[in-house]
């Protein structure tokens, strides 16, 4: 198969949001007039993000959902993506899967594959993302205010602890990671939620390194501290039952969004969450300063030194 078959193949799809989509030198694309474009890229790289043999299709979502995420976090609407891949070998029915995966959550959240790059070599896999948004209404890491309130959508940690199970750190029952393993392998981005809380949330970010140094980031941004009710972390039933609090605090992977929000606006934060079916949990507040703090629930303050996953460190 050659790279031009392969990427006919598994790649050229239909794309109706595009001018020009897969194969000419560049994809041409129209944004909606009175928006701008927000742009990302995230590469998972084999041994690093993922195990090698990995289910295909999995990565395929994954791949992309990691990216739909960071659209998510800014509050932004999904248009167009480009995939890099780097491959061993032409293995078409990885290939199949692979493409299935993507294609699949593209769909979902209609995104058009406009384009990318196809190499020989480790397994290395990169998408960048294309969204709209109102400039004023894009969610950055910077604006979060003393006294807002801090929220986490659905639950912390499920995937660290899948993880940590695969890799024989701890040892779960079947059942315990079968339910774990959806956070790892299948995160649902939270891109319903970025759109409901534009003009609401006052700064947002997604948790991909661990709780407490993404909501570092929002710290760092705005220039504020935080206070942390550990007690008020959500958590699935396998990690209560399990309960490592590392897993919540600096555990990676979650795809989950942390935002900030005026205390006056609680209720309409909660009627959110109802409405897209997805809990959402106030965890702590914004305070002057800087630095996070983790209370337990006698008060006491726990350490969170060392918290959150740095490739270089
Ligand atoms: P060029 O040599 O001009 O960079 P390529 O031969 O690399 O073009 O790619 C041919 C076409 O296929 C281009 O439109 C490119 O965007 C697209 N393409 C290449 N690899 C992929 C891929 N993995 N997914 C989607 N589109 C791809
Ligand atoms: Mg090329």
């Amino acid at each position: 198969m050659s790279e031009f078959d392969l990427i006919r193949r598994h790649f050229t799809r239909a794309t109706p949001g595009a001018l020009l989509g897969v194969g000419d030198d560049c994809a041409l694309l129209q944004a909606t007039p009175g928006r701008v474009l927000a742009v990302s890229t995230d590469m998972l790289v084999s041994g690093t993000h993922f195990f090698p043999d990995a289910d295909p299709y999995g990565l395929g979502h994954k791949t992309l959902a990691v990216n739909l995420s960071d659209l998510a976090a800014m509050g932004a609407v999904p248009r167009w993506a480009t995939l890099a891949i780097s491959l061993p070998a032409a293995d078409d029915m990885w290939l199949e899967q692979f493409s299935a995966g993507f294609f699949a959550l593209a769909a979902r959240y209609g995104v058009d594959l406009v384009g990318g790059d196809t190499t020989r070599g480790p397994l290395n896999l990169c998408v960048t993302i294309f969204g709209e948004v109102d400039a004023q209404q894009a969610l950055r890491r910077s604006g979060a205010q003393v006294g807002d309130e801090i929220w986490v959508s659905g639950t912390l940690g499920d995937a660290a602890l899948a993880l940590a199970h695969m890799q024989g750190r701890v040892r779960l029952e079947d059942d315990e990671f079968a339910s774990c393993a959806v956070a790892l392998h299948q995160p649902q981005p939270r891109v319903a939620l970025g759109l409901a809380l534009r003009g609401l949330a006052g700064s947002a970010i997604d948790i991909s390194d661990g709780f407490l140094a993404d909501l570092g980031h929002i710290l760092d941004a705005s220039g504020v501290g935080a206070e942390i009710d550990f007690l008020a972390l959500p958590v699935s039933d396998v990690v209560r039952r399990r309960f490592v609090a590392s897993y919540l605090l600096s555990g990676g992977d979650d795809y989950e969004l942390c935002f900030t929000a005026p205390v006056s606006r609680h209720a309409e934060v909660l009627a959110i969450g109802q409405e897209i079916d997805l809990p959402l949990s106030c965890v702590g507040r914004i305070v002057a300063g800087h630095g996070c703090f983790v209370r337990d629930g006698d008060g006491k303050l726990i350490d969170t030194e060392g918290a959150g996953y740095d490739h270089f460190r």
